[in-house]
C-alpha cells in the first residue's frame, strides 16, 4: 500500500492523535501517504491557567494542532468544534465523520479504542470524549459510509459511499500491530511540543512518551538477533472484509 495510503485519523482533542500515533503518521507521510486529521472537539476546557477563557483556549489549541500537523506533513485538518468534555457518539457526529470519509476516501481510518474505559497497567481513566470520538468514527467507517441510503443528502452533494479497508485503533493493553517508529520518534516529540498549552512541563511529558514507546519497542523484534526496537507505537488493526 506504499504511496497509495490515504489515512483519516480521528481524535477527540487537538493532541490526541499526536500522542498515540504521530510516529506512525510521520513514517507514513514520509513514504508518500496522504494523511488527514479530524478533531471532534475544540479542546476548550483543558487548562488550569486562571487567566484562560474557553474561547481563547479553543483558538490556541486549534493553532497548536495546525503547527503539529505541519511537522508531520498532514494534508488537511477538519475541526468539528464540539464543546470539550461534552462529546456524545450520536447520529449527528457519526454523520459528520461519514461525510469526511466520503470526501477523502481513506483506505485506513485511525482512531482511539472505543472499548477502552481505563488502563490499570498505564494508570489512567480514558476520557469520555476519546471513547465517544472513537465509537462514532468506527460506526461512521462501518456501516454508515458504506450504504447509499443512509444519508441521501450526501449523494445530493456529490458524496458517494466508501468502504474503508482498515481500521487502526491506538492501543494500550490490546495489540496486534506494533509499528517501529525509531526513525520518526524525534518528529513525534517535535509535533507534541507544538501543543504548548497542554504541557507546561514538556520534559516530564517527553520522558513519559519515551518510556511508553520504549515499552512497546521491546515487544517488536527487529530481526533474529535483536530483542526489540528502540521505539514503537501500538495498535489494534482490523482489516475489514
Ligand atoms: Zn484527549
Amino acid at each position: 500500500m506504499r504511496n497509495s495510503r490515504v489515512v483519516l485519523a480521528v481524535g477527540a482533542h487537538p493532541d490526541d492523535i499526536d500522542f498515540g500515533a504521530a510516529g506512525t503518521i510521520a513514517k507514513w507521510t514520509g513514504e508518500g501517504a496522504r494523511v488527514y486529521y479530524l478533531v471532534c472537539t475544540d479542546g476548550s476546557r483543558g487548562s488550569d491557567d486562571p487567566g484562560m477563557t474557553r474561547k481563547k483556549l479553543a483558538q490556541i489549541r486549534r493553532e497548536e494542532q495546525v503547527n503539529a500537523g505541519r511537522v508531520l506533513g498532514i494534508k488537511k485538518i477538519f475541526f468539528l468544534k464540539h464543546a470539550d468534555t461534552t462529546l456524545v457518539s450520536d447520529f449527528k457526529l457519526k454523520k459528520d465523520i461519514a461525510q469526511v470519509i466520503k470526501t477523502i476516501k481513506p483506505n485506513i481510518l485511525l482512531t482511539m479504542d472505543p472499548s477502552l474505559y481505563y488502563s490499570e497497567k498505564f494508570s489512567f481513566i480514558n476520557h469520555s470524549d476519546h471513547r465517544a470520538a472513537a465509537l462514532a468514527a468506527m460506526d461512521a467507517c462501518f456501516p454508515l459510509s458504506r450504504d447509499r441510503l443512509t444519508f441521501p443528502d450526501h449523494e445530493r452533494k456529490g458524496l458517494f459511499p466508501h468502504k474503508t479497508k482498515e481500521l487502526w485503533l491506538i492501543g494500550f493493553e490490546k495489540r496486534n500491530q506494533l509499528v517501529d517508529v525509531t526513525k520518526t520518534f524525534e518528529k513525534k516529540l517535535k509535533a507534541l511540543s507544538m501543543h504548548k498549552s497542554q504541557f507546561p512541563d514538556f520534559p516530564a511529558v517527553k520522558k513519559k512518551v519515551e518510556e511508553t514507546a520504549r515499552y512497546f519497542g521491546e515487544g517488536l523484534p527487529a530481526g533474529k538477533q535483536a530483542k526489540g526496537v528502540k521505539y514503537a507505537e501500538n495498535f489494534t488493526r482490523i482489516v475489514i472484509s
